[in-house]
């Protein structure tokens, strides 16, 4: 039996040990069109590969999974994330989980996974062709018994030509995880500023997102944005990045409710200077930002706010507008949204209804999550199953 793999990524690499170990006798060739192997994997998370999360409190796939949260609870069945780490631990990587949950192995070296799977590889007698970039996935199902395409995220249309006379319905591509643009706000003089535990939204929709926010010179970031920007990927690239961003600074509480503490504060400090008894998590810079936003004078004490002074605050503090105006990479680290509509495959096998010896796993589906090593649990999930899929067959 012969398979061809298309892309040495994630996905790719780690379905070829795991079809190997099923199938020694099989023939894998897989093509890269780079120069080599996991160029991706070594760049991720800084350098330091977050490979998984351990999802703890994660309250249903789709909160990070906006795209293939049913895709990926099928493939959870064969292969989660506990299996993922414990698969890691048996080839001997430490791993450590971060207070944030996030994943990583405890050397903090995406290296040691990129040379973990290239000799698990090579071990195995997996072929790898570099500098081999496929044109054709209709020309590799006339010579091989299966192929595997495993070519990572699409930002272009154009990259989709390799699936040209399958007759696949392909969902089109537009970036996820980015930072937004705000050219028109002063916000941005306060770049450096983080607060914990806010919560976005976007006007007249009902994405949100919470977690803590940092104001950068050109907007926002942090991940109460990158969330949102996942989330609301496809409806911010209709809109073409035009878009009035709404942020409750207080971890979302109400406006009434925020309205009562700022009169119950006023009603105590009445002769307290406004400025110097902002609350914890806003920072004195912020704080003076929304004061002046809210057109209560810096200066001016509790006691002179007056009504209508706090009504404002409390809108302020709660319901903070900003306009959007595009977009910007964080870090370089975006995912795709798009790409192989679920609907051609079997979410049990990943194999392709209309083309049978047809696989795909990883980014190349239309499936993606938030940050946090949720994407690359994506790969190895699907990875995994597709070479279970390939030798059960
Ligand atoms: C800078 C950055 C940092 C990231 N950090 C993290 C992180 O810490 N944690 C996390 O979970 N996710 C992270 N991600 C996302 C994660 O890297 C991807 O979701 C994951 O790598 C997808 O795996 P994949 O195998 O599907 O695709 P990839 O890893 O992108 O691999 C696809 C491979 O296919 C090759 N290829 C494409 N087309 C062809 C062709 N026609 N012929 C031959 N070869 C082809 C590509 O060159 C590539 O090597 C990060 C992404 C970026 C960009």
């Amino acid at each position: 039996m012969r398979v061809a793999v298309v892309g040495a990524g994630a996905a790719g690499c780690f379905c070829s040990i795991e079809l190997k170990r099923r199938l020694p006798d099989v023939t894998i060739d897989v093509f890269e069109k780079d120069r080599k192997p996991l160029a991706k994997v070594a760049i991720t998370g800084g350098g330091r590969c977050n490979l998984t999360n351990s999802f703890e409190g994660v309250s249903s796939l789709k909160e990070v999974y906006p795209r293939g949260d049913k895709l990926i609870r099928r493939v959870f069945s064969t292969f989660d994330h506990k299996d993922t780490m414990a698969w890691f631990e048996r080839e001997g990587v430490k791993l450590t989980i971060q207070e944030d949950k996030c994943v990583f192995p405890a050397s903090q070296d995406a290296m040691e996974i990129v040379n973990l799977l290239t000799t698990l590889m090579r071990r195995l007698g997996v072929r790898i062709q570099t500098n081999h970039k496929v044109e054709s996935v209709k020309a590799l199902l006339g010579e091989y018994d299966a192929v595997v395409v495993t070519a990572g995220g699409r930002p272009r249309e154009s990259d989709l030509g390799i699936f040209e006379g399958l007759d696949l319905e392909l969902v089109p591509p537009v970036p996820s995880l980015f930072t937004f643009n705000l050219p028109d706000s002063p916000v941005r003089e306060l770049m450096g500023t983080v607060v914990e535990d806010v919560t976005t939204g976007l006007s007249g929709t009902s994405f949100k997102a919470s977690g803590p926010l940092l104001i950068t010179h050109w907007g926002m970031s942090g991940p109460a944005i990158l969330k949102l920007s996942s989330r609301a990927a496809r409806y911010l690239a209709d809109s073409g990045y035009d878009a009035t961003l709404l942020v409750n600074w207080t971890g979302g509480k109400d406006a009434g409710t925020v309205r009562e503490e700022l009169i119950q504060t006023a009603s105590t400090n009445p002769l307290r200077h406004i400025y110097n008894s902002h609350p914890e998590r806003i920072p004195s810079r912020l704080w003076s930002y929304l004061l002046s936003k809210s057109k209560i004078r810096e200066d001016s004490k509790w006691a002179e706010a007056g009504q209508k002074g706090l009504n404002r605050l409390a809108e302020t503090l709660t319901n903070d507008t900003y306009h959007i105006k595009g977009q910007s990479r964080f870090k370089e680290e975006f995912v795709t949204c798009g790409g192989v509509a679920l609907s051609n495959i079997n979410l049990n096998t990943l194999e392709c209804k209309n083309h049978p010896g047809l696989y795909f796993a990883g980014e190349t589906l239309d499936v993606d999550a938030v940050t946090g090593g949720f994407n690359l649990q994506a790969a190895w999930s699907t990875g995994y199953r597709v070479a279970v899929s390939i030798a059960e067959k």
